[in-house]
C-alpha cells in the first residue's frame, strides 16, 4: 500500500451537501482511503462536526433552510468546531462568493463541477498540513524526557477539571511528587542514569491511573503531579500510597538516599471540595504544604492535609 494511502487513512472527511452525488464522487475518488462522513444540511453537519471531530469539512454553499455560509459561521464560532479547516465546494465562483467564504474562515474553494484529480490533490493537501499541525499540538503538550504529559497540559487539563468538579458537584484530588534525594543521584550516577530514572519513574505512576479524565504530568524536574477528577480523599490516599509502594518496588539502586537504599517518592495529597471551589494556585499550594510535611518527616511517604 502506498504511504500516502496508510496516511489518509485514519483521516475523516465530513461532507455538508445536500446533494448526493458529491458525495458518491468523493467515495469513488477517495477509494477507502478516508473515512468519509456526510451530512445533507447545515444544522446536521454542525452535529456531525461537534460529535466526530473531523479532520477537514467540505461545505456546500447553497443548501436549503441553512446555507454554508451561515453553517461556516456558526462551526466557527464554536470552541468544539472552531479549528477544523473548512473547504467550500460551490458551483458559484464569482469572486465575491469566493471572498465571503475565505472572510468566513474557510482555507479553500473548491469549483463544481467536481475534477476528481484536482479535488483528490487538493484534499490531500489540506489533510496533510492538519495531521502536521495536530502532531505540533501534540508534541507541544507532551515532555521530551518522559513522554508524558508537560506543565502546559497539566495547567490546561487542571484548570478544565476544577471547572467541571465545581459544575458537577465532583471533588477533585491532586497529588504532587518529589523524587527524594534527587541532587544526590546525578551526583552519583551521573546525569544520563538521572534521566533514566525519571523515564522509569513516570513510566510507572502512569501505570497506576485508570481513569481517561486522570492525567499524570511531569511537573518540573524530578517532580510530578496526578491530577484525580472525580475521586474523594480517601481514594486519593490509596492510589497515592500505591504509587510510592510501586516505585519502591522498582528498587532503583540509590546508595546516596537519606530514606531508603533505593529511588523513593514523597507525595503530597490535597483536594478540592465539591462545594467551595477553589483555584489552581491553591489546590496546588495545598498539595505541596502536604509534599513539604512528607520531606520533612523524613521522605518516602505520603501526607494528606487532616
Ligand atoms: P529532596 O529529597 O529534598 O527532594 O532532595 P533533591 O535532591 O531531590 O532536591 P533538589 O531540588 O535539591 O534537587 C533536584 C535535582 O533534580 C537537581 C537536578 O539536578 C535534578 N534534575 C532536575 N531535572 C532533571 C533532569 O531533567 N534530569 C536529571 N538527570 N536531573 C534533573
Ligand atoms: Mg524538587
Ligand atoms: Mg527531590
Amino acid at each position: 500500500m502506498p504511504i500516502e494511502a496508510i496516511q489518509l487513512r485514519q483521516q475523516t472527511v465530513l461532507i455538508i451537501d445536500d446533494d448526493p452525488i458529491v458525495v458518491d464522487i468523493m467515495e469513488t475518488v477517495f477509494d477507502g482511503d478516508l473515512r468519509i462522513l456526510t451530512a445533507r444540511n447545515g444544522r446536521a453537519g454542525i452535529a456531525m462536526a461537534c460529535a466526530e471531530n473531523p479532520d477537514l469539512i467540505l461545505l456546500d454553499v447553497r443548501m436549503p433552510d441553512m446555507d454554508g455560509y451561515e453553517t461556516c459561521r456558526l462551526l466557527k464560532s464554536m470552541a468544539e468546531t472552531a479549528d477544523i479547516p473548512v473547504i467550500f465546494l460551490t458551483a458559484r465562483v464569482e469572486t465575491e462568493d469566493e471572498f465571503k467564504g475565505l472572510e468566513l474562515g474557510a482555507i479553500d474553494y473548491i469549483a463544481k463541477p467536481i475534477v476528481p484529480q484536482i479535488v483528490r490533490a487538493r484534499i490531500q493537501n489540506h489533510l496533510t498540513l492538519k495531521r502536521q499541525r495536530d502532531q505540533l499540538a501534540n508534541m507541544s503538550m507532551i515532555d521530551g524526557l518522559t513522554g508524558i504529559a508537560n506543565r502546559r497540559r497539566f495547567d490546561d487539563h487542571i484548570e478544565q477539571e476544577l471547572r467541571r468538579g465545581s459544575r458537577n458537584k465532583a471533588p477533585l484530588s491532586l497529588l504532587l511528587m518529589d523524587i527524594d534525594d534527587f541532587k544526590a543521584y546525578n551526583d552519583t550516577y551521573g546525569h544520563a542514569r538521572g534521566d533514566d530514572c525519571l523515564r522509569t519513574v513516570a513510566q510507572e505512576i502512569r501505570n497506576f491511573l485508570r481513569r481517561p479524565s486522570d492525567l499524570v504530568a511531569r511537573y518540573g524536574g524530578e517532580e510530578f503531579a496526578v491530577v484525580l477528577p472525580d475521586t474523594p480523599p480517601e481514594a486519593a490516599l490509596m492510589l497515592a500510597e500505591k504509587i510510592r509502594i510501586g516505585i519502591e518496588k522498582l528498587n532503583i539502586p540509590h546508595k546516596a538516599a537519606r530514606a531508603a537504599d533505593h529511588v523513593t517518592v514523597s507525595i503530597g495529597a490535597a483536594m478540592c471540595p465539591p462545594d467551595e471551589p477553589m483555584t489552581k494556585a491553591q489546590l496546588i499550594e495545598a498539595a505541596d504544604t502536604q509534599l513539604y510535611a512528607s520531606k520533612r518527616a523524613g521522605r518516602n511517604r505520603v501526607t494528606q492535609a487532616a
